[in-house]
């Protein structure tokens, strides 16, 4: 009789994954699943369910060894996606209720005794598949966690530099971070270390969700210190020029490519308009793909619907220019002037977007200077705006 359940799981499975993947695509608490194609969602799942079946087949509990490999690969795909813990118990949630409302037809036919059999059967495969999909998440979670406190550490040591050379303008604000970021690296030592040992597996949920507060806070202090640090890198004079031949075809591209699915997930309309013939030039392209990235997000970020426009051309034998426009919430007149200053940001701390640190355009417009540049702004609030840089086609060699 199992059989027939682990047959018809089987011949089920293409079912349960598409209304799974809807599922998972409706549940608002499975905010992940909104930037995901398709396929990025329903990855090894069938491979979860497939083992599932023939686990169920086999009559025997401690073969598991499907379960197990499939489950390890979901665990880490989703760690690769960003998904947190509680994401992948609700997903699980949701295949559980999918797979029991689709094999309830054959369920209802069965006999008592046959449908706690399976119902146990399911359940403990279900659980065991859980169990490993967290196991690889939380290594996988682990060894960002160790990336991570390494980069810290190297940013800590800059951080004691510039408070004892005490001849920066930021070794205040150094000062201010080192609190932080001590604890921050002191926490995920404590957790490496823990880990180790190997705790409870009981433990691990809770773990986990420390280690992603951590991961998170941690992420958005080392953007912060990163950011101030280039800020008085550039201050000191210390920021070298590369300046190399630049397709800007294929650098906007590029940006396009990597900030597109935040447009789509925000359901804005995204246009490059290179009509007047692609160029060739010669700047640093790593310091203008950060120009251009932090244009093209902050017009993305500050816009609700429309559409973030990104056009280039050239302007005369000299000179080109790149146009950043937006359809977003604008800037009022007063604090245009401002919002190249680090750390200025327009409204009140309640309105900030969770991610801004004020330091974006404070870097773009340095780096735009470095790169022998100007950059300007027009705006109105409620209708959009657009920033325009304007370069030279041949960075000057200064050295
Ligand atoms: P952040 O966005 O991290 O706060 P930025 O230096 O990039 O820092 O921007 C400074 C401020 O300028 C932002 O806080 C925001 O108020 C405003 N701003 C930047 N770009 C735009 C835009 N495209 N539309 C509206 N406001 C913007």
């Amino acid at each position: 009789m199992m059989k027939d359940f682990s047959n018809l799981l089987r011949d089920s499975i293409q079912t349960i994954v598409d209304t799974w993947v809807e599922a998972v695509r409706q549940d608002q608490n499975i905010y992940h699943t909104n930037n995901l194609p398709r396929l990025a969602i329903e990855n090894h799942i069938d491979h979860v369910l497939m083992a599932m079946a023939t686990v169920l087949s086999q009559h025997q509990e401690n073969q598991n060894q499907p379960i197990e490999s499939a489950s390890l690969e979901h665990g880490s795909l989703r760690a690769e996606q960003g998904f947190d813990a509680a994401e992948i118990a609700r997903e699980y949630q949701s295949l559980r209720k999918v797979i029991f409302s689709t094999l309830e037809p054959e369920l209802l036919q069965a006999s008592a005794l046959e449908v706690i059999r399976a119902v146990r059967l399911i359940d403990s495969v279900l659980d065991e598949a859980i169990a490993y999909c967290f196991q690889s998440y939380t290594e996988q979670r682990l060894a960002e966690l160790e990336q991570l406190q390494h980069q810290l550490t190297l940013n800590n040591q800059e951080l004691t530099r510039l408070v004892r050379g005490n001849q920066d303008k930021i070794s205040f604000l150094a000062h201010e971070l080192k609190t932080p970021l001590t604890s921050i690296i002191g926490y995920s030592d404590l957790f490496l270390r823990q880990q180790l040992q190997k705790t409870q597996v009981k433990d691990s949920y809770t773990n986990l969700e420390h280690i992603e507060r951590v991961l998170t806070s941690g992420r958005k202090l080392l953007r912060l210190i990163n950011d101030a640090l280039e800020i008085s890198r550039f201050d000191a004079g210390q920021m070298k020029l590369q300046p190399e031949p630049t397709g800007v075809c294929e650098l906007i591209n590029d940006v396009y490519e990597m900030l597109e699915p935040l447009a789509s997930g925000k359901n804005l309309q995204m246009v490059i308009d290179c009509s007047r013939n692609p160029i060739q030039i010669v700047t640093d392209s790593l310091r203008l793909q950060q120009i251009v990235t932090n244009l093209v997000s902050n017009a993305i970020r500050y816009t609700e619907s429309g559409t973030v426009k990104i056009r280039y051309e050239t302007l005369d034998e000299d000179k080109w220019a790149i146009a950043v426009s937006d359809t977003g919430i604008g800037i009022e007149k007063e604090a245009l002037a401002r919002i190249f200053e680090p750390y200025f940001r327009v409204g009140s701390n309640k309105s900030y977007l969770p991610d801004s640190t004020g330091l974006g355009l404070a870097i773009v417009a340095r780096l735009v200077k470095l790169l022998q540049g100007e950059i300007k702004v027009d705006s109105q609030i409620g209708i959009g705006s657009t920033f325009t840089v304007t370069l030279p086609l041949q960075l000057e060699f200064t050295t």
